[in-house]
């Protein structure tokens, strides 16, 4: 499978990035792994507008979902439309979310999406076999698995540590994770990971490689997160950049 990084600014859009969204690609099936801000420009910059197969948004805080709702418009006013639903898996209360962001007046967005709620547990989806689970964080917030031909990416979404984001990370090729805060600062429990935490989490899921994504541009230093992440992982580590893509 393929992952490229359409977006990866922690909590709001950086001077350079767009705020989470994953692009993974497999067998000509393409699954975007969250949807926010800005990363609907960034789609069409490596995808066709409307080759997107299936959405997976792993909780409902803005910074995760908002380009969902940009999206209506091209699937339901495209002059070649409207496109029919495409499959979105999401937390409870998904549907009312992105209809009400959408507009606050327009109704639900059920021609656009198909949802299918998230639960701890594994599914097919594609070629893909998905598994989430309840990670730590202040919503309902899913961690993800995906496995494709013998290999597995994880994907920590929002969270604190927690035993399920091990669970979902165990041997994984490729571990992208969140690395919002640096030791030191003022880092509320049960809502984000420091760089440290980050590369404890690689180690103790003995993953191969770990990249770092939801980092704040304009609070911290993607160098300091870097090393922190180095100091508790002896693998490799690099920080997610928009565009960049591997092939896992
Ligand atoms: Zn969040």
């Amino acid at each position: 499978m393929r992952l490229t990084v359409l977006g990866c600014a922690g909590s709001f859009p950086g001077p350079d990035s767009a705020c989470s969204a994953y692009l993974v690609e497999a067998e000509g099936f393409r699954l975007l792994i969250d949807f926010g801000p800005g990363s609907l420009s960034a789609l069409q910059r490596y995808a066709g507008i409307h080759s997107v197969d299936a959405i997976l948004i792993t909780h409902l805080h803005c910074d995760h979902m908002l380009d969902a709702c940009s999206y209506v418009v091209v699937r339901r006013y495209a002059p070649d439309g409207p496109y029919p639903p495409i499959p979105v898996y999401a937390p409870a209360g998904a549907p009312e979310r992105i209809a009400s962001a959408y507009s606050p007046d327009n109704g639900p967005v059920d021609d656009v999406y198909t949802f299918y709620g998230l639960q701890p547990g594994s599914f097919p989806l594609g070629p893909f076999s998905v598994t989430v689970d309840r990670v730590n964080h202040p919503v309902e917030t899913y961690g993800v698995r995906l496995e494709h031909d013998g290999r597995v990416l994880a994907y920590s979404s929002d969270t604190s540590p927690c035993d399920a984001l091990l669970r979902l990370a165990q041997d994984a090729d490729l571990f992208l994770c969140e690395a919002s805060y640096l030791d030191g600062e003022d880092n509320p429990p049960d809502l984000h990971l420091t760089g440290r935490e980050a590369g404890e989490a690689a180690t103790k899921a003995a993953v191969g490689r770990l990249l770092l994504t939801h980092l704040v541009a304009a609070w911290g230093s993607e160098a300091a997160t870097h090393d922190a992440a180095s100091s508790a992982f002896g693998g490799r580590v690099d920080v997610a950049r928009p565009g960049a893509r591997y092939q896992i």
